[in-house]
């Protein structure tokens, strides 16, 4: 099945497409400055369109698969869009105001432009929906979650979904059975407890911004310190700026990206040093945490474009886990590549592995398998 993977931000849209058997890359790009250059998504698609027509040699798409941030409580999987299913993703709009809107908007482009195509949303949020209440509850009045819909969903599903089978299985353990803590390490970071190939824990919460300590993100903070700044005057998108735009690696080292920081660290830049520090320290401290509460990991493993790329920040990371017996093979940490590898030594009491994640990949299978299902009932209807 061709099927071409949509990305739909509020000023870009990010598209590959992909043919699922061969699991071939046919086109890749951008279309970005909407709003500007390109008036709106519609416009977006019509270049989007001619793009394609260039690009597939004729060949058609069978399917859209889209990556929407939001499924709120309702969606644990990914689903096939009719009018309702648009709807609901805008009605979840509070809870994601700059992402599920230009989700929306990029749906209702793709309907315009081609009627007949199928089209299925693939949610970060819904590999977290087998969250437990005492993980996904905070301390707070239930009125906040009744009336709001506060609580932890967690990011980054569709990429622990596709990971943590891949990693089973090259440990050979059945994935249904694997228990074990992931690391997705990217300009966004977050890490998920996998207990029986289901999330029972993520680091990140109501939204992307709690957890790990991310390019510009602060993670984890003291919730007084917003308290205190409001009460100095700080207005909500000025603390928006700050803790989503502002903070994490920006701000302890001047830099958001990871080759940067290790770059000045090696050069002797003691911020970039102890930005690395804080980093590495949080995570570590997550992985003993989720240890716990999968009841004994299986593996530790790092995905995403720090967790792929830094042998140096995985050391960081890894040297810290000594208590728990878990020891890195310097040697395999070295060594780059786009395989799922092991990087502990013989004697660490679990695995370590580094597993390429691939969103776009995990989005253009689920809409094929989507599609598929949906075309047998109505055959068998
Ligand atoms: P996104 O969340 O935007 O998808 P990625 O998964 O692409 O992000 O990860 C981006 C991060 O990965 C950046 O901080 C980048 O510096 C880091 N990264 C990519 N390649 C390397 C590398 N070779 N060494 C260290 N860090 C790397």
């Amino acid at each position: 099945m061709l099927v071409l993977v949509i990305n739909s931000g509020s000023s870009s849209l990010k598209y590959q497409v992909r043919e699922t058997d061969s699991q071939d890359l046919l086109a890749k790009g951008i279309i970005d400055r909407i709003g500007e250059v390109v008036p709106d998504h519609a416009a977006a698609l019509e270049e989007l369109s001619g793009r394609l027509r260039e690009e597939l040699d004729g060949r058609t798409i069978d399917a859209v698969g889209h990556r929407v941030v939001h499924g709120g409580e309702r969606f644990s999987e990914p689903v096939l869009i009719n009018n309702e299913i648009v709807r609901s993703i805008e009605r979840l709009s509070p809870l994601a105001p700059l992402h599920n809107p230009a989700s929306a908007m990029g749906i209702r482009a793709v309907h315009a432009k081609w009627p007949k195509i199928p089209q299925v949303a693939v949610f970060d949020t819904a590999f977290h929906r087998t969250l437990p209440e005492h993980a996904w509850r905070y301390a707070l009045p239930d009125s906040l979650y009744r009336r709001h819909g506060i609580r932890r969903y967690g990011f980054h599903g569709t990429s622990y979904a596709y990971v943590a089978p891949v990693a089973a299985r090259f440990l050979g353990i059945d994935p249904e059975e694997f228990n074990a803590v992931i690391a997705h390490l990217g300009n966004g970071a977050s890490v998920a407890a996998i207990q029986g190939g289901k999330s029972i824990d993520t680091s990140m919460g109501f939204t992307p911004l709690e957890g790990l300590v991310m390019g510009t993100r602060s993670g984890d903070v003291d919730p007084s310190i917003l308290i205190f700044l409001a009460r100095q005057g700080y207005d909500a998108d000025t603390l928006d700026d700050l803790l989503n735009r502002e903070s994490g690696l920006r701000a302890l080292a001047g830099e958001s990206d990871m080759r940067a920081i290790e770059e000045a660290a090696v050069n002797g830049s003691e911020q970039a040093r102890l930005a690395l520090a804080v980093a590495a320290y949080r995570l570590a401290k997550y992985i003993g945490a989720y240890h716990v509460a999968v009841g004994g990991a299986q593996a530790v493993v790092f995905t995403a474009g720090i967790g792929e790329n830094s042998w140096e920040f995985r050391r960081q990371v890894v040297d810290q886990l000594g208590p728990l017996g878990i020891r890195l093979d310097a040697d395999a940490n070295a060594v780059r590549g786009k395989q799922v590898r092991r990087i502990s030594s013989a004697d660490s009491a679990i695995d370590v592995l580094v597993a390429p994640t691939d969103e776009e990949e995990a989005i253009a299978e689920a809409t094929a398998a989507v599609v598929a299902r949906a075309a047998d009932s109505a055959a068998s209807f």
